[in-house]
């Protein structure tokens, strides 16, 4: 079959594929060597995307309530709601909320009948929740919302900090990229993390600041600069407004250390080595963005590299990381509800008259729209009449999980288009409309340093799914608008979209695609990469090389910017902070990766870190499970007890939801404040108060079906032989056979059974055909399984005995949990290669395991196993 070049679904890193599809609906996946966001490196997300291509799961027709329907029927009653709401309540009566994962056509398409023909700005996007305090941070900064850098720069700079970036686990080839360059040259690289995660085990330094402290930390090295004379006066003579205002509100800090919460030697080392290093680099991600002062701590950061220079020129700059795989390209075209396409603002009549000039379009928005959680407080009050949800899932991201559920039931009229047709936000829908998934769309997406790369499709569509911008633009027709919708392929939009763009460079707008416009199909079929701006004459490269910015002056803005306290506090009923984020392996809802056996292996079940302090308080023993609850949620998980965080604050993952999870979804705690510049919630910061789930017994299965539970903790994974599960209950059932019966839905197979009353332990194999289908391990204390054996003993068809016995025989050893997802090598398998062989790097445990071969995912890991036996605190 033929190969195709394509670009990954997950990250912002935005790496290119080459898929070959293998004719039976499945695909090799391989990196593109010529991509140059990864020279052919993937991750283990990526490595893995084969494995979720396959039709289990999907939408596979339209659906009014629960019953299928002709697309016809659907798309007629959407257009009849739609309408029906505008013309009741008005425009701004209805709203789309719309995805990263939307690709730059689709998101065009969706932007413009919103804006252009409904008239409502009503549109905004879950990107909202990643990047939106970059996106404000820039645009007061430089006017526009633009990423001055390159990923070369982040290669080529002396010194790059890392801010609120796990970068190894949540954009982990650009982390491959950054380790590369500093094995071939001196680089130091600075993590500034409350967490000791992945990414602060590889660096040079760890800052493990106080959580928040950020903007403290960051004024504090404004005024460090100010006071060593590493001020670049030219520079902000010639290029900076704001500077004296800046450094003024930048000195009010009395104790930096204290405010930090820094030994006072690292924080010098710190602020010495930034002000000494002209080649600086600063990467931020989520945890600077996902705050309340998201937009103070971009501009905070942005300050100290205006006022040094160090800007627009090889190895310097600010670099915000998004997210998704298209949270750039959503920005570009005016997902969210604050801006306009091609990087025009909604609040300039002039934009405004340009747009709707070049749309031809009935009207355009004159206001603002809601913003994400404005948007569903909207839905709740009841003001939202008709609801459109694209590529997301909502009841399971956004803060206040369960609110926003409620929310969305409370809307009259709710549409979800959607690959999936089981999601905690498809199962509210009134009309669902299946959508073609990755593999099968194509289009264009933009990564994190504006580089424009075709997803192209490698599979047909499955039965009735349609591209969204088809969807969208047939509806758009339904609603009357018949001349601004009459597309025929992704490129024909692009067109459009890029022709807009040149309008909108020559009225100086940054967003220049200018040199785009006017492709033929093919041309756009063949498209390479290319970074923008792409004018006629000049493409891609860094921004603001000539010290000229976007703002009516020309001159990039320096923010006077003073702390503000999060409204999340701790209290005496909810005393820890929760702090929510990404694992390696999975991503967002699991909806995608949790389809990958590979995948989930590595983090099997929801888990909370807590300190160990806190937890001897709190009288929880390893591997316990525990209930956390805040004012808006609650949730259990496994409760995993380790000094990775910092006292009194307690780590969640954002992933688990219903069908991989009882009670797994951590944002249903996170409260619901909003950065008040950018809107963009804080997922960081939530005060909860956590309590051991007083189990009465614990258990751990394998299964070859998937399998059912209706009460207690539960959490299932894929693995290579079907299903795993960790189980707990407050009360025993009678009989485990019974239990196991009924879970495994195996009535008829043949039940061995081991139990012992004295110790609580029960042990139950089902059969067929002599075949173990499925094995249930029960016990009073957190059961002690050999469960890498387990997992694919199944399919491995291994011997009762052992199955049951749940170990190896005798010197067989248990590999422990996985590590290496792409060669299955598990943490005792490496440590013990370690001790026996005396490994003492990456390249030597590679050599000998494999570990760490392939995708390079696992590195830190593995490295931090390295530094473990020889010495180091215990991480895993
Ligand atoms: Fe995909 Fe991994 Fe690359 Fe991100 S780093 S784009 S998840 S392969």
């Amino acid at each position: 079959m033929k190969a195709v070049r394509t670009t990954c679904p997950y990250c912002g890193v935005g790496c290119g594929i080459i898929a070959t599809p293998d004719g039976a609906g499945g695909a090799k996946i391989e990196g593109d060597p010529e991509h140059p966001a990864n020279f052919g490196r993937l991750c283990s997300k990526g490595t893995a995307l084969g494995e979720t291509l396959d039709l289990e799961g999907r939408l596979l027709a339209p659906h009014i309530g629960q019953r299928e329907a002709g697309w016809d029927e659907a798309l007629d009653l959407v257009a009849d709601k739609f309408s029906t709401a505008i013309k009741e309540h008005g425009a701004d009566s209805v709203a789309f909320y719309v995805s990263g994962q939307l690709l730059t056509e689709d998101y065009y398409v969706a932007n413009k009948l919103m804006k252009g023909y409904i008239g409502s700005a009503n549109i905004d996007t879950n990107s909202r929740l990643c990047m939106a305090s970059s996106v404000a941070g820039h645009k007061r900064a430089f006017g526009t919302d633009t990423v001055p850098g390159t990923y070369e720069d982040i290669e080529e700079a002396d010194l790059v900090v890392l801010v609120g970036s796990n970068l190894a686990w949540c954009h982990p080839v650009l982390h491959q990229r950054l380790m590369a360059a500093k094995e071939m040259r001196d680089l130091t690289i600075v993590n500034i993390d409350p967490r000791r995660t992945s990414t602060a085990e590889m660096a040079d330094i760890h800052l493990a600041i106080k959580p928040g402290a950020d903007l403290h930390l960051f004024n504090g090295l404004l005024t460090h600069i100010v006071e060593n004379n590493a001020v670049d006066a030219d520079y902000v003579k010639n290029h900076v407004s704001g500077f004296e205002a800046a450094v003024e509100a930048a000195k009010s800090e009395s104790d930096l250390a204290e405010a930090c919460g820094l030994p006072p030697a690292q924080l010098d080392t710190f602020l010495k080595l930034w002000t000494g290093t002209k080649k600086v680099v600063t990467v931020y991600s989520q945890g600077v963005n996902q705050t309340t002062s998201g937009t103070d701590k971009v501009n905070a950061i942005i300050n100290c590299h205006l006022a040094t220079g160090r800007i627009g020129q090889a190895g310097m700059g600010p670099f915000s990381v998004t997210g998704q795989p298209n949270a750039m390209g959503g920005r570009e075209v005016g997902g969210l509800a604050n801006m306009l396409a091609s990087h025009l603002e909604i609040t300039n009549p002039h934009h405004r008259a340009t747009v709707q000039k070049f749309w031809d379009s009935p009207r355009i928005a004159d206001h603002m729209g809601l913003k994400a959680v404005d948007l569903f407080n909207a839905c709740a009050e009841g003001k939202i009449k008709a609801l459109w949800i694209m590529g997301t899932n909502p009841a399971v991201s956004l803060p206040r999980a369960d609110y926003v559920r409620e929310a969305i039931k409370n809307c009259e009229f709710v549409v979800v288009s959607d690959p999936v047709k089981t999601t905690e936000t498809t199962v509210l829908a009134d009309v669902l409309l299946p959508v073609n998934a990755w593999g099968e769309k194509g289009g264009t997406v933009t990564n994190s340093e504006r580089r424009i790369s075709r997803q192209r499709a490698f599979l047909e569509p499955p039965a009735m799914a349609k591209p969204d911008w088809e969807v969208l633009s047939d509806v758009a027709r339904r609603m009357g608008f018949t001349k601004g919708f009459d597309y025929s392929n992704p490129a024909e939009i692009f067109d459009e979209y890029t022709r807009l763009c040149a309008v909108a460079a020559h009225q100086g707008v940054d967003l220049d695609l200018s040199g785009l416009a006017g492709m033929s199909a093919q041309a756009y079929n063949d498209m390479s990469p290319v970074q923008w701006p792409v004018s006629t004459t000049h493409t891609g490269g860094r921004f603001f090389a000539d010290g000229r910015f976007y703002t009516e002056n020309g001159r990039a803005n320096m923010l006077a910017l003073t702390p503000r306290a999060s409204p999340s506090q701790a209290s005496a009923a909810y005393p820890l902070l929760l702090n929510t984020g990404r694992i390696r392996d999975q991503w967002h809802t699991m909806t995608r990766s949790g389809k990958s056996a590979t995948l989930s292996q590595h983090y099997a079940e929801p888990f909370v870190e807590i300190h160990p302090e806190d937890a001897e308080e709190l009288e929880i023993s390893a591997a316990d499970i525990i209930a956390v609850n805040s004012t808006d949620g609650h949730i259990v998980a496994r409760a995993l007890i380790t000094d990775r965080t910092q006292k009194g604050h307690v780590f969640a993952p954002m992933h688990w939801s219903g069908p991989w999870a009882a009670n797994g979804r951590a944002t249903s705690l996170v409260a619901a404040n909003t950065d008040p510049i950018s809107g963009q919630p804080e997922s960081k910061r939530t005060a909860v108060r956590v309590q051991k789930f007083q189990a009465e017994w614990f258990g751990f299965a394998v299964s070859m079906q998937e399998p059912q539970f209706s009460s207690g903790y539960w959490a299932k994974a894929r693995c290579h032989s079907g299903w795993r599960a960790e189980l707990a209950g407050l009360a025993k059932p009678d009989d485990w056979e019974v239990f196991a019966r009924q879970v495994f839905k195996a009535p008829e197979a043949k039940a061995v059974l081991m139990s012992d009353a004295g110790n609580g332990t029960a042990r139950v194999a089902l059969l067929k055909n002599s075949k173990v289908i499925a094995a249930l391990y029960i016990s009073r204390e957190p059961v002690a399984l050999a469960r890498s054996f387990l997992v694919d003993s199944l399919a491995k068809e291994s011997p009762l005995q052992s199955i049951l016995a749940g170990r190896l025989s005798a010197g067989q050893p248990d590999p422990g949990p996985t590590i290496c997802s792409c060669f299955s090598v598990g943490a005792n398998t490496i440590a013990e290669a370690i001790k026996s062989q005396n490994l003492r790097s990456l390249d030597e445990i590679g050599t000998a395991l494999h570990a760490g071969t392939n995708c390079g995912s696992c590195r830190p890991e593995l490295g931090f196993l390295l530094k473990t036996i020889y010495g180091q605190p215990s991480l895993v």
